[in-house]
């Protein structure tokens, strides 16, 4: 492994990828032969949400499907407000995309016939799921990059490190700072670059409950919006509804295809609440089932998934993932309901940018779930997001390979004081997300968790918790921003749709902090979470 051991080490003009997830890794190949330095804060194939995707990558690749109609299923669940435009070329591409990744060596399932298999998964008009050995996309995938990265001469590796700043001078990209993970008394260090992708992944872990690693702390959005960085769409995060409540951070799920097996939610008292909220129940989109969840849970009565008729003794062999997380906790889901509740699983927002995948900083990339391209909207289509990632990873590296960059020059580094974390800091920022700005949001708790987020973004000594405030507080003011609801958006004193407000939001740090200075209210105790 390639180690940082000061600034003079870093390599002169490589291109920096922030992120060792699938979209880091596919634009770093494609970069190739170009020098690429990856930086990634957790080892390659370890702190990447792309490892742990379980259904796969959808492209209309089988007979009779289209990318229209791919398109088209796109538009139709993102709330009114996906750009077609990017659905459609976001489609238009796949076929290439899953080649590439075939050439990389991905082994995706094929049928009898030798063409590639091809699944369905909800909202989708056709099978156009491409996926490996069932349900092991994710973790093949990224085995096969990370092999393929590791044997490619041009793409230098630094694992262990995390970027905690971008340097900047005029708008434009200078360099990037980061510092050892997990060793808050280390010196940052600068790596001079004028080019920078970031492929850092999503906000999850800001959740209290989340199917995400803990790496996905919303720390590139951050720092991207830092530095003055335009941020699209926010305030829209998409929950899973029926994370398995075990008392394991993140969570693990129970897949959505136990309820099409006829799984049944219920309440402490058994009675199936979902049958008075919508006419599919159990079934609804996603959204609806989570909302019905959490406000099962927010009234004290809890909420359960019950396979015990519908699979019962069937449940070990037909769903073995399942069953060992609920075994290893203690609960026989054969005999007994399991205890879930939403978790957040995909954030839609992200850092704004065009179709190459540039930002609004000059030399800065974001690619994957860190940015916001507009193709998913209010909402995400299932296994849009693999999809997503590597067809804008390729459109960064052919966009980058196209220039001539100027020679990078370092900015001043930034040495913020950088202090431990205060003990329960971290979880207190995650309960609060959780409860102010979750599932069913209002007015008056987003104001309160915008408060205390830009308080803690200015304050906190600590720069891993300073950003993910400053994340935290661009997701808050944007939802409380936004009354209405809107796909995965629901804000319970504006439940309805208002056509007025059907666009996207694009946003900067500046405007949420403008929010948070017009809510302060000197009468109203703030939380102090360890500022
Ligand atoms: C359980 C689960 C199942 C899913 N199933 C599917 C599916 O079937 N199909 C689908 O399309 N999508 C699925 N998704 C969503 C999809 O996996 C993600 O959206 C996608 O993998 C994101 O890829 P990425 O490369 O942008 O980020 P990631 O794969 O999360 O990679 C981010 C990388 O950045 C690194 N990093 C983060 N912050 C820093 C920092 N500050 N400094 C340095 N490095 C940093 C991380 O360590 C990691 O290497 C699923 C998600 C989850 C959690």
């Amino acid at each position: 492994m390639t180690t940082l051991d000061n600034a003079s080490s870093s390599a002169a003009n490589d291109v920096i990828i922030v992120g060792g997830g699938l979209a880091g890794l596919f634009c770093a190949l494609k970069l190739s032969p170009r020098p690429v330095t990856v930086i990634s804060a957790a080892p390659l194939g370890e702190g990447a949400s792309s490892a742990w995707a379980q259904g796969g990558i959808a492209a209309a690749v089988a007979e009779g499907d289209s990318a229209e109609a791919h398109a088209a299923d796109t538009v139709a669940v993102g709330g009114g407000i996906v750009d077609e435009d990017v659905a459609l070329g976001l489609a238009r591409e796949a076929g290439a995309r899953i080649h590439d990744l075939l050439a990389y060596g991905v082994p995706f399932d094929r049928d009898l016939e030798g063409k590639l298999a091809v699944g369905r998964e909800a909202a989708h008009s056709a099978r156009r799921i491409v996926h490996v050995q069932g349900d092991m996309a994710g973790k093949a995938i990224i085995a096969a990059l990370v092999e393929a990265v590791r044997k490619t001469p041009s793409i230098r590796v630094i694992e262990g490190y995390v970027a905690e700043a971008l340097l900047t001078d005029n708008n434009e990209v200078t360099g990037l700072q980061v510092r050892k993970t997990g060793d808050v008394t280390a010196t940052p260090v600068a790596i001079a670059s004028s080019t920078v992708v970031l492929a850092t992944g999503g906000i999850g872990h800001l959740y209290a409950v989340t199917t995400n690693p803990a790496e996905a702390s919303g720390l590139g959005l951050a720092i991207a919006a830092r530095v003055g960085a335009t941020i699209a769409d926010p305030e829209f995060v998409q929950f899973h509804p029926t994370a398995i409540m075990v008392g394991r951070d993140p969570a693990p799920l129970a897949t959505e295809a136990l309820r099409g097996e006829g799984a049944t939610l219920v309440n402490s008292k058994g009675e199936r609440f979902m049958l008075a909220l919508n006419p599919l129940a159990e079934l609804a989109p996603r959204d609806i089932v989570a909302r019905g969840v959490f406000a099962e849970i927010a009234a004290g009565r809890g909420a359960f998934l019950d396979a015990t008729q519908a699979l019962g003794e069937r449940f070990a062999q037909k769903f073995p993932t399942v069953y060992a997380s609920c075994m290893a906790a203690g609960i026989d889901p054969a005999k007994q309901p399991i205890p879930v509740a939403p978790a957040a699983h995909y954030h839609m927002g992200g850092i704004a940018v065009d179709k190459q995948g540039r930002t609004s900083i000059k030399g800065l990339w974001a690619g994957g779930e860190v940015s916001s391209t507009g193709a998913h909207g209010a909402n995400r289509l299932a296994s849009n997001s693999l999809l997503e990632a590597v067809v804008y990873a390729a459109r960064i590296a052919e966009d980058i390979d196209g220039q001539t960059f100027s020679a990078p020059r370092l900015t001043r580094l930034i040495v913020p004081e950088n202090t431990a974390m205060p003990a329960t800091a971290e979880a207190d920022l995650r309960t609060m997300m959780s409860s102010h700005v979750g599932v069913i949001r209002d007015g008056d708790h987003l104001a309160d968790a915008i408060r205390t987020f830009a308080s803690l973004e200015q304050a906190a000594a600590n720069t891993a918790l300073r950003n993910m405030a400053t994340t935290a507080l661009i997701v808050a003011a944007s939802a409380w921003a936004r009354r209405e609801s809107r796909g995965a958006h629901f804000r319970s004193d504006y439940p309805a749709e208002d056509p007025a407000q059907k666009k996207r939001t694009m946003t900067t740090l500046d405007q949420a902090r403008q929010i948070a200075a017009e809510l302060a209210e000197p009468s109203l105790k703030k939380r102090s979470l360890g500022a």
